[in-house]
């Protein structure tokens, strides 16, 4: 049995003020999820449309959720009518669906930039140079049913925390940069997603300010994570 409370309670007592604990809910069924809520706990995280929606709708309606993985434009629509935050906007072409979306539905979505530090291929997000060229051009700036409020990083799957915590450090070098050039007067503008599991203690240490956190509070997953 996942004890679900003390999980809860020991990263709690270790995160500073200023850092979000999305409880990342995927694979898990509600019964397990609801445990977690019913301790007071309101930010969840999902990282499949389907899976998303079917919860939302199954779960009370004060719950904050977000989209924490890879996003489809064309599956964008399932979810802008309710979502809290997107993690992981990791091309223009994604953006500017979550912008038509999110005007369909008369909202204004959160959303956060997916950075690339990661040495696998397999990882989502855009250099600190190709969000830059992007913020630049006239079409971002046409956006007006997103608010930009942070940056999302995956560091690398890897035993070396050296590495990890470099790649955290890039992350918020380029966070840094960003805020001062064009985010200065945009207070929302001040998020910084990383840390899992297994990584989230040196996420913190580097300036996180949401980590996602899955395995550590509900168990292990049935079939692996993508
Ligand atoms: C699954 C997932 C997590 C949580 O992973 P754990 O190792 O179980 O904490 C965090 N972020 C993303 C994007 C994920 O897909």
């Amino acid at each position: 049995m996942t004890d679900i409370k003390s999980n809860f309670e020991k990263i709690k007592q270790k995160l500073p003020d200023n850092v979000l604990l999305v409880a990342v809910s995927k694979t898990k069924p509600v019964d397990l999820i609801m445990q977690a809520y019913n301790l007071g706990y309101r930010t969840f995280g999902e990282n499949k449309v389907q899976e998303l929606r079917e919860k939302y709708e199954q779960m009370p309606k004060d719950i904050n959720w977000h989209m924490i993985g890879h996003l489809q434009s064309n599956k964008v629509k399932y979810i802008a009518p309710f979502v809290t935050l997107i993690h992981a906007v990791d091309s223009f072409k994604l953006l500017k669906t979550i912008n038509k979306e999110a005007a369909k539905n008369k909202r204004v979505i959160n959303f956060l930039f997916q950075l690339h530090v990661a040495k696998e291929e397999s990882k989502f997000g855009m250099s600190c140079e190709e969000l830059e060229t992007m913020i630049n051009s006239d079409e971002y700036k046409e956006l007006k049913n997103i608010n930009p409020c942070g940056l999302m990083a995956m560091a690398t799957n890897t035993p070396d925390k050296n590495i990890v915590r470099e790649e955290f450090k890039q992350v918020k070098k380029c966070f840094e940069y960003f805020k001062e050039k064009y985010f200065k007067d945009k207070s929302d503008f001040k998020e910084l997603s990383m840390g899992m599991s297994q990584d989230y203690e040196i996420a913190i240490e580097e300036g996180s300010t949401m980590i996602r956190l899955g395995s550590i509070l509900f168990g292990a997953r049935e079939y692996p994570k993508k």
